[in-house]
């Protein structure tokens, strides 16, 4: 007998994930396809990730021209289509430099590197300190993992990187009490994903700004989720009238091929030299070539505007659902956290069986995260859904 997919998986790859009992095969559009045969609207977008959907004709085409022609060369030698992406982000963004990562969690752990160099040749050494929030995701590696305030995550490997302070989030008293002449950095999401789909209040943010700028701590801001168009602004920071130090973006800029970056001001981008940091793939030609595409689209003003427009028709949607257990509906764009009195774990398991891919964000809320090509029809298509789901698991 040959194993199936999930027994071979079980077997032979590390089980640390909790995994949906079915295999996807292909993609196209918002929909997905498992070995069965049996389509799925996916409203979860591999986390975030895949903004133009799955099979993007441009981008099945740059990738593969790109990979034909020149499929990596590390950083001891030029290529273009790293030197193009750099501009267009500078371009489309408040920063002057970029680095490259392969990940959120690396373009984290960048960011941090360049917090802590820059705090030393502008102040001396001794100003270490970093700030984060409750409900704060930032990455399972061991800096990133410092910064995320989960007892459960950081829990098995102590000890961890020190020097963290974690202040309630969207609180701009407490902000003021953990940030000070010792504070390095301070890292927050404009809106919190994995947290619960918590938007940062104005308020909050701009506090955090003049505490930064009062004690010349780095403000950076992690939009590895809420970033690339998600919001209906290409940078959430834009619905905030606030701008970082430093930025942290991944997830949807590479359409579906692992990149990350560090955006940076040149004031902080000058601290750094030959050798301070690096990485063999970061900013490989292919990915470069891809993410290129992915901003290219999502960076349009029309574009833009219709993530707004269909986020709106969603939550409208959503709002009219007169679920008795419904708490709250919020979030920006296409980045939708819906909040419920109790456990969604069967809500996601029941749309398995009705074809529609949802995740959760903590216990209670269910986050929605389209791709941001996902048609009007199909979020109308997903409230049908919801709407019987709902209806035959808390009838
Ligand atoms: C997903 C995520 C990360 C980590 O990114 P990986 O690519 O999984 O390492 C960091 N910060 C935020 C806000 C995220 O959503």
């Amino acid at each position: 007998m040959t194993e199936t997919i999930p027994e071979k998986t079980a077997r032979y790859v590390l089980n640390t994930y909790a995994r949906a009992p079915f295999v996807l095969v292909r993609g196209q559009g918002a929909e997905l396809t498992d070995g069965d045969g049996k389509t799925y609207l996916d409203f979860a977008a591999g986390i975030s990730v895949n903004a133009l959907g799955h099979a993007d004709p441009e981008l099945v085409a740059a990738v593969s021209e790109q990979m034909a022609q020149l499929g990596h060369v590390c950083n001891l030698f030029y290529s273009a289509p790293q030197a193009e992406l750099a501009e267009m982000l500078c371009q489309h963004s408040f920063a002057d430099k970029v680095y490259f990562a392969n990940s959120g969690a690396e373009a984290v752990e960048a960011a941090i590197k360049f917090a802590r160099k820059y705090a030393r040749e502008t102040y001396g050494p001794g100003k270490t300190g970093l700030v984060a929030f409750s409900g704060a995701f930032h990455g399972r590696t061991a800096g990133a993992l410092a910064l995320t305030a989960r007892e459960k995550y950081q829990a098995p490997f102590r000890p961890l990187l020190p020097g963290v302070t974690f202040a309630p989030f969207n609180d701009p008293l407490a902000a003021e009490k953990v940030i000070g002449p010792e504070t390095c950095a301070v890292f927050v999401e404009p809106v919190q994903g994995e947290g619960g789909i918590h938007p940062a209040t104005p308020g909050f943010l701009q506090t955090l700004r003049a505490l930064c700028d009062r004690y010349g701590a780095l403000l950076i801001f992690d939009e590895i989720q809420c970033g690339m168009g998600r919001t209906g602004k290409l940078w959430a920071y834009e619905h905030f009238g606030v701008q970082p130090d430093m930025m942290t973006i991944a997830k949807a800029l590479g359409g579906g091929l692992p990149i990350g970056a560090t955006l940076l001001t040149e004031r902080v981008a000058e601290v750094m030299a030959v050798g301070d940091h690096g990485s063999t793939f970061a900013g490989g030609p292919v990915v470069c070539r891809a993410a290129q595409v992915v901003l290219k689209r999502v960076s349009q003003p029309e574009f833009l505007a219709q993530v707004a427009e269909k986020g709106a028709l969603l939550k409208e949607r959503l709002c009219e659902l007169n679920s008795p257990h419904l708490v709250e509906v919020r979030g920006l764009g296409l980045m939708i956290g819906v909040e419920f009195d109790q456990d969604v774990a069967p809500l996601i398991q029941a749309g398995h069986a009705h074809g529609v891919l949802m995740i959760n964000a903590g216990p209670r809320v269910l986050r929605l995260l389209p791709p941001l090509i996902v048609s009007e029809a199909q979020i109308e298509q997903f409230i049908t859904m919801l709407r019987r789901i709902l209806q035959e698991t808390w009838a």
